[in-house]
């Protein structure tokens, strides 16, 4: 998508450790024309696919995953991160290696709020390992969903997590794919 290319050429930074800041329209202060624009690619890319619901991870997953809510008409639902590591029986759970921040963390999602009816589109602001991503893919597993394909803003051609997720059959479409980076250079 050419207006979130030239957004993140002209306003994104590059932070050690292949970490792209993209804070003045994405992760921080947002640019609601870009999510609106976001959001009706999503829709175009998977209208045909039967979604009956969007899920995300907190927190910024959630701004993209609702306004593309918006599109599908579809209720969205947020897969919290836990701090403790005794989990509640009415919870689906994964455990999930965070690359920003290097540690681990459970991801949980109350059991009313997916099970094996629906047809999920998972919505993320970055793939870089993946591993956000399969958490999620393990918890629509876990109640019996079906996931129908990942809508990424950014994915970082550089990182595994695309090959990873494409090579078990997984739908993924970035509107970004960041080839390379240096200190002062971004490549699609
Ligand atoms: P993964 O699980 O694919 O390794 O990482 C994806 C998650 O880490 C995303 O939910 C995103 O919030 C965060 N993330 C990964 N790489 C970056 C990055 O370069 N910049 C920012 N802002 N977040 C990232």
């Amino acid at each position: 998508m050419k207006y979130l290319e030239d957004l993140i050429k002209e306003q994104g930074e590059i932070w050690p450790g292949g970490i792209v800041k993209v804070d003045s329209f994405l992760n921080h202060q947002i640019d609601w024309k870009l999510y609106q624009e976001m959001g009706k690619e999503f829709y175009r890319l998977f209208k045909d696919d039967g979604i009956n619901k969007i899920m995300t991870v907190e927190a910024s997953g959630i701004g993209i995953a609702c306004v593309a809510a918006q599109y599908f008409k579809v209720p969205m639902v947020f897969a919290k991160k836990y701090k403790t590591s005794n989990i509640d029986s009415d919870l689906y759970s994964a455990k999930v290696h965070s690359f920003t921040h290097g540690n681990d963390y459970n991801m949980v999602v109350s059991r009313k709020y997916v099970n094996k009816s629906d047809r999920i589109l998972l919505i993320d602001d970055f793939l870089a390992n993946g591993q956000a991503l399969l958490g999620l893919k393990s918890i629509i597993e876990q109640a019996g969903a079906t996931l129908c394909g990942c809508g990424i803003a950014i994915e970082k051609g550089f990182q595994p997590g695309g090959k990873l997720l494409r090579d078990q059959g997984i739908r993924v479409e970035s509107l970004a794919i960041i080839k390379s980076v240096t200190d002062d250079t971004i490549e699609f």
